[in-house]
C-alpha cells in the first residue's frame, strides 16, 4: 500500500502463521516444540542432537554504518532478506534477532520487530517481551543481588556457629549439604561429605564468603531507562544493621544473565558459566562467585530455548527470537543456540540471517571477537545497512529528525561526504576477511542519484555489492536484489581472522580496538580502570575476550562527532569483569549502563482501546 501504514496496523492485518504449521514447515519434530499460544513456540534443544550430522546452511551477519538515534533498518533488512531468500530465491532460511527490551521501545528508539513490510508479527507481542525471558533474567539477576546482601548481613552479626546451624540446618536429625555447599567446599579444598566432621577453621572458611561490601560488582536491574536508578544508596532500613552502601541498577539487557544465555551452547555450558560469575572480592581479594551463594539456572533454565516465530504472509518465513543483550553497553548479539539451531535446519543450500546490534565498529567487532570465539561459528558474508538520511548526517547534514517528515531532498555533496563513515566501516568489517555487501534501506525521501552515489561509493571502497533495497515498502520482493548479492557474496573465498589474540594483555587489546576500529590515536586508562585491570590479571582474568561500552552514535566516544573522527585519545573511565559470560568488559567515557529517558518518550504516543481491547501507537 502506499503510503505504507504504520508498523502496527500492517501487523494487525495479517494472521501469523500457525504455530504447528510453521514448525512442520522448517522441520521440526511435533515433541521438539513447546508452543506457547497459536503463533509461537519454544523449540527444544535435543533438535541439536538429531541434525548433528546435518551440515550448516550459509551464515550472514547483518551490521549497520554509524546509525542516526532512530535506527537504519538493520532488523529490517534481516527480516526482508530472509523473506526474499526464501519466498523469491526458493532457498530456506531464517532470521534470527534478539527479544527488544522496553528500554529503546519506550524510549526514543522504538521496537525491534523490524518494520513496514519487513517485520516479525504480531509486533506488539514482539515488542512488548513475548513469553518473558527479559523477565526471567532481571528476576535471576536480581535474587543473585539479593542473596549478596543478605549474606554480608548474615555474616556481619552471626557467630560462626550460628551460621553453620543456619546454612546447614538438621532435619530429621540429620545434616545434608546442598548442591552448592558441595560446589564451595570442592572449592575450598575440603574434602568431607559429613557436615558433622568439619572442623572449626573448616566451618568457618565455610560458613565465610568475607565479602568486601565496596568490592561488590554485581548490580540490580530493571528493563526500564530509569536514569535515577544510576546512584542509589542501599540497606537503609536500621534492620539492615548499618550495612548501607552505595550501589546502582543497570538495564536489564545488560546483564551477564543475558549476555550468557545469548553466547551458550546449552544447559550444561550455561549452568557452569553462571556458575563462574564473580560478584565480587573478598577482604582478602579472593574473587566470589555466584555458585558461592546460589543456582542462577533454575531462574533462567526453560528460558534457554529459543523461541520460534513466524514473520509477514505471504512469506511467513522463519524467526527465531531469542536472548537481547544491547550491542553499546553488552555483546549486541542474537543468541549463539538460535543461529546454531536455524543453520542445521536451514540445511547446507539455506541461509540463516543474524543480526548484531548498531554500526558495525559495536555489534560487528563483538559478534567477531566474542560471539564467533565462543561459538566456533564463521559467517560467509556481512552485510552492511547504510541510509541517505544517515549518511547526510554524517556529512555535516541536519540531524534525523528532521528526515523524518521531510520530501525528498537531494543533496548529493552532503551523501557524499557522510560517505567516509560508510567507508570506514566497511574497512572495519574486511579487517576480519569476510565479503561485504551494502544495503542501502531506502526511505521515500532519497532521490535515485543519491541511492547511486552511494552504491558506487561502496563498491569502489571494497564491498562485494552494493544494492538498493526497498523491503520495508515492498516487503521480502522489494529485497530480491540483496538476497541474489548476498548468495554470490558466499560463494566468494572467505579469509576470515580475529583482530587479536586473546593472549595479549588486557590494555593491548583495547588499544587494538580503539585504533583499529575506532580510529583513535590511542587509548586514556584512569587509574582506577589500571587497578582494575591488575586485578583482573591477578585473579587470572587477564585472556578474555574485550566488550566495550561505548556510545554507538560515533566511532569515537563523543555521540555527536560524526563521519569519521580522527585525532582522540579513547577514555577508558572504568573496567568490568563478566567472568561467566567471558569477557572484560571497559567503560569508554561517560558511557552508561543505564540509559535515561527524552523529554518526549516514544510511550506519549501508546494508549489502549478498551473497545477492540488493542494497543495503538506501538510506531
Ligand atoms: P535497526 O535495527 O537498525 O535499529 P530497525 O530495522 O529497527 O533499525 O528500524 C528502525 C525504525 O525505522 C523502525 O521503526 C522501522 O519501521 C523504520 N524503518 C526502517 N526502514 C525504513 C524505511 N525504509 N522507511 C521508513 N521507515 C523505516
Amino acid at each position: 500500500l502506499s503510503p505504507v501504514p504504520s508498523d502496527i496496523e500492517i501487523s494487525r492485518s495479517q494472521s501469523p502463521k500457525a504455530i504447528e504449521l510453521l514448525a512442520r514447515e522448517v522441520g521440526l519434530l511435533p515433541d521438539e516444540i513447546e508452543a506457547h499460544g497459536k503463533t509461537k513456540a519454544k523449540v527444544r534443544l535435543s533438535l541439536l542432537d538429531r541434525l548433528k550430522e546435518q551440515p550448516d546452511g550459509k551464515y550472514v551477519l547483518v551490521a549497520g554504518i554509524t546509525p542516526t538515534p532512530l535506527g537504519e533498518g538493520k532488523s529490517t533488512v534481516t527480516v526482508g532478506l530472509a523473506q526474499a531468500l526464501t519466498a523469491h530465491l526458493k532457498l530456506n532460511s531464517f532470521a534470527c534477532l534478539r527479544q527488544p527490551s522496553q528500554g529503546p521501545t519506550f524510549g526514543v528508539k522504538g521496537g525491534a520487530a523490524g518494520g513496514g513490510y519487513a517485520q516479525v508479527i504480531p509486533m506488539e507481542e514482539f515488542n512488548l517481551h513475548l513469553t518473558g525471558d527479559i523477565h526471567a533474567i532481571t528476576a535471576a539477576n536480581n535474587l543473585v543481588a539479593a542473596a549478596i546482601d543478605a549474606r554480608v548481613l548474615h555474616e556481619a552479626t552471626q557467630s560462626d556457629k550460628a551460621l553453620y546451624g543456619r546454612l546447614v540446618p538438621t532435619v530429621n536429625g540429620l545434616r545434608k549439604f546442598s548442591p552448592i555447599q558441595t560446589a564451595r567446599l570442592r572449592k575450598l579444598g575440603i574434602d568431607k561429605t559429613e557436615p558433622g566432621a568439619l572442623t572449626p577453621e573448616e566451618i568457618r572458611s565455610f560458613v565465610r564468603l568475607d565479602i568486601d561490601p565496596s568490592g561488590i560488582t554485581w548490580q540490580r536491574v530493571v528493563d526500564t531507562n530509569d536514569r535515577f536508578l544510576r546512584k542509589i544508596t542501599i540497606g537503609q532500613a536500621s534492620t539492615e544493621k548499618g550495612q548501607a552502601r552505595q550501589a546502582q541498577f543497570d538495564i536489564a539487557v545488560a546483564s551477564e544473565v543475558m549476555a550468557i544465555l545469548a553466547l551458550t551452547d546449552g544447559l550444561r555450558d550455561m549452568k557452569e558459566r553462571f556458575s563462574r560469575m564473580v560478584v565480587g572480592s573478598s577482604r582478602t581479594g579472593r574473587p566470589v562467585t555466584a555458585q558461592d551463594l546460589v543456582s542462577v539456572c533454575v531462574r533462567v533454565c526453560a528460558r534457554a530455548f529459543p523461541l520460534l516465530v513466524s514473520n509477514l504472509y505471504p512469506q511467513g518465513t522463519p524467526v527465531f527470537v531469542h536472548a537481547g543483550p544491547f550491542a553499546n553497553i553488552a555483546h549486541g548479539n542474537s543468541s549463539v543456540l538460535a543461529d546454531k539451531l536455524a543453520l542445521k535446519l536451514v540445511g547446507e543450500e539455506g541461509f540463516v540471517v543474524t543480526e548484531a546490534g548498531f554500526g558495525a565498529d559495536i555489534g560487528m567487532e563483538k559478534f567477531f571477537n566474542i560471539k564467533c570465539r565462543t561459538s566456533g561459528l564463521r559467517p560467509n558474508v556481512v552485510v552492511l545497512v547504510a541510509t541517505v538520511r544517515a549518511l547526510k548526517m554524517h556529512g555535516g547534514g541536519p540531524k534525523v529528525a528532521f528526515f523524518s517528515r521531510c520530501s525528498p531532498w537531494q543533496n548529493l555533496q552532503l551523501v557524499a561526504d557522510g560517505c567516509s563513515n560508510l567507508r570506514k566501516q566497511i574497512e572495519i568489517a574486511q579487517l576480519f576477511g569476510v565479503p561485504v555487501v551494502v544495503a542501502v534501506n531506502v526511505f521515500r525521501t532519497d532521490t535515485e542519484a543519491e541511492i547511486d552515489l552511494v552504491c558506487r561509493i561502496a563498491r569502489d571502497s571494497g564491498a562485494s555489492d552494493a544494492v538498493a533495497c526497498y523491503h520495508w515498502s515492498r516487503g521480502g520482493r522489494g529485497c530480491v536484489e540483496l538476497a541474489r548479492a548476498v548468495r554470490k557474496a558466499a560463494q566468494q573465498p572467505n579469509h576470515f581472522r580475529f583482530l587479536y589474540d586473546l593472549q595479549m594483555p588486557i590494555v593491548e587489546k583495547i588499544r587494538t580496538i580503539a585504533q583499529k576500529v575506532y580510529g583513535a590515536d590511542d587509548v586514556e586508562v584512569s587509574q582506577e580502570a589500571q587497578a582494575k585491570i591488575d586485578n583482573y590479571n591477578e585473579q587470572g582474568f587477564g585472556n578474555l575476550p574485550i566488550c566495550m561500552a561505548k556510545t554507538h552514535l560515533s566511532l569515537s566516544h563523543l555521540p555527536d562527532w560524526k563521519g569519521v573522527p580522527t585525532g582522540f585519545l579513547l577514555p577508558i573511565r572504568d573496567v568490568r569483569a563478566s567472568i561467566g559470560a567471558g569477557f572484560i568488559y571497559p567503560l569508554v567515557g561517560t558511557m552508561s549502563t543505564m540509559p535515561g529517558l527524552p523529554t518526549r518518550p516514544c510511550f506519549y504516543d501508546m494508549d489502549l482501546d478498551p473497545d477492540t481491547e488493542q494497543i495503538a501507537g506501538l510506531f
